[in-house]
């Protein structure tokens, strides 16, 4: 399988991660890229690096006010005196309407979610390179290739229009659907990542021209705890577009892939797109290090080979997937399973 890949992503080194109040040290690390890179060229799959589009792509789905505050903020922060080396926010919005600061400090928390998201001094940078990567991916399927793996970090699918969260900046699934929609009408965002996809949902939430599914661990109990619930449909024109099809936390791969053929791939057919986004997070698996659900590395087979066989025109996004010994092969057992059912 051609993969796509930007050794830029290193210039995103988050340090700060806070887990029920102690800080430590990112669990998006990364070490993450490297070790999935090695091991699908291990398995054989060709990289290559993607062009660079420019700003077109993430502009088109992401605000102007929101891309300029993530170009700019490190080194406005930096301006502050006595601040840390990245930026964590300390105060949000919240519930309540409100106005945009002029404050960076006000500003990091309107267009941060929470403390997951430390924007350090290459975060912008290598934000831009993985929504590279996921344009090439589109582009890919444009010029008629079948399928094609993103391999993105940092990862998107936490990202809103306006607002970055749990990991992510740009939401690449969305750059590249957004992208697909030059040559096809109808494009489909299959979330496999144990967390709901959350800023995907929140780009297209009123839309009916990009279908958005993510399967998950249930977010009463698990992050982004706020969204991700079974009853959140889209509105609008977006409405009955968007499906989240929470599971209990610990659910292995039989009742997993039931969800994903029975429920999911239902409506994806019944929506009739012209090609596929998967936003592919790898940490579903029984051993990742954030333990939501319990996916095993055969397991990953099976769900690449079920997506396989949807037939459509599919870019491979990589999402969530942490640091477990068997981080690479799961990557490797997805990828076979999916070029075996094509
Ligand atoms: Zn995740």
């Amino acid at each position: 399988m051609k993969i796509v890949h930007s050794e830029a992503h290193a210039r995103h080194d988050p340090q700060f991660f806070l887990m029920r109040g102690i800080a430590k040290a990112s669990t998006e690390q990364p070490e993450r890229a490297e070790r999935l890179l090695a091991a699908a060229s291990a398995a054989g799959h060709a990289v290559e690096a993607p062009e660079a589009f420019g700003p077109g792509p993430r502009a088109a789905v992401h605000t102007p006010e929101y891309l300029r505050f993530l170009e700019t903020a490190h080194a406005e922060w930096q301006g502050l005196g006595d601040s840390a080396p990245e930026i964590v926010p300390n105060v949000h919005p919240n519930r309540y309407p409100a106005g945009y600061p002029a404050s960076i400090v006000g500003r990091a928390g309107w267009h941060m979610a929470d403390t997951a998201c430390p924007i350090g001094p290459g975060t912008f940078a290598a934000a831009c390179a993985a929504g590279d990567v996921a344009t090439a991916a589109a582009e890919h399927l444009l010029d008629g290739g079948d399928h094609i793996y993103g391999l993105c970090r940092p990862p998107g699918h936490h990202a809103y229009a306006d607002m970055a969260g749990g990991f992510c900046f740009l939401n690449n699934s969305a750059i590249a659907a957004q992208r697909l929609r030059q040559a096809y009408d109808r494009v489909a965002i299959l979330d496999v990542d144990v967390h709901h996809g959350n800023g995907t949902q929140g780009i297209f939430w009123r839309r009916s021209d990009v279908l958005t599914v993510s399967l998950h661990a249930d977010p009463l109990h698990f992050y982004p705890f706020f969204w991700g619930h079974a009853g959140e449909r889209g509105e609008g024109d977006g409405e009955g577009y968007n499906l989240n099809l929470p599971l209990p936390l610990g659910t292995g791969d039989a009742d997993w892939l039931e969800a994903l053929e029975r429920q999911a791939f239902a409506t994806i057919r019944a929506f009739a797109p012209g090609a596929l986004v998967v936003a592919l997070g790898l940490d579903a698996f029984e051993g990742d290090p954030l333990r939501g659900l319990a996916i095993t590395t055969p397991g990953f087979a099976m769900m690449g080979a079920a997506i396989a066989r949807l037939g459509l025109p599919t870019a491979l996004i990589q999402e969530g997937g942490y640091l477990a010994p068997e981080l690479g092969d799961n990557l490797v057992s997805f990828l076979s399973g999916f070029e075996g059912a094509r």
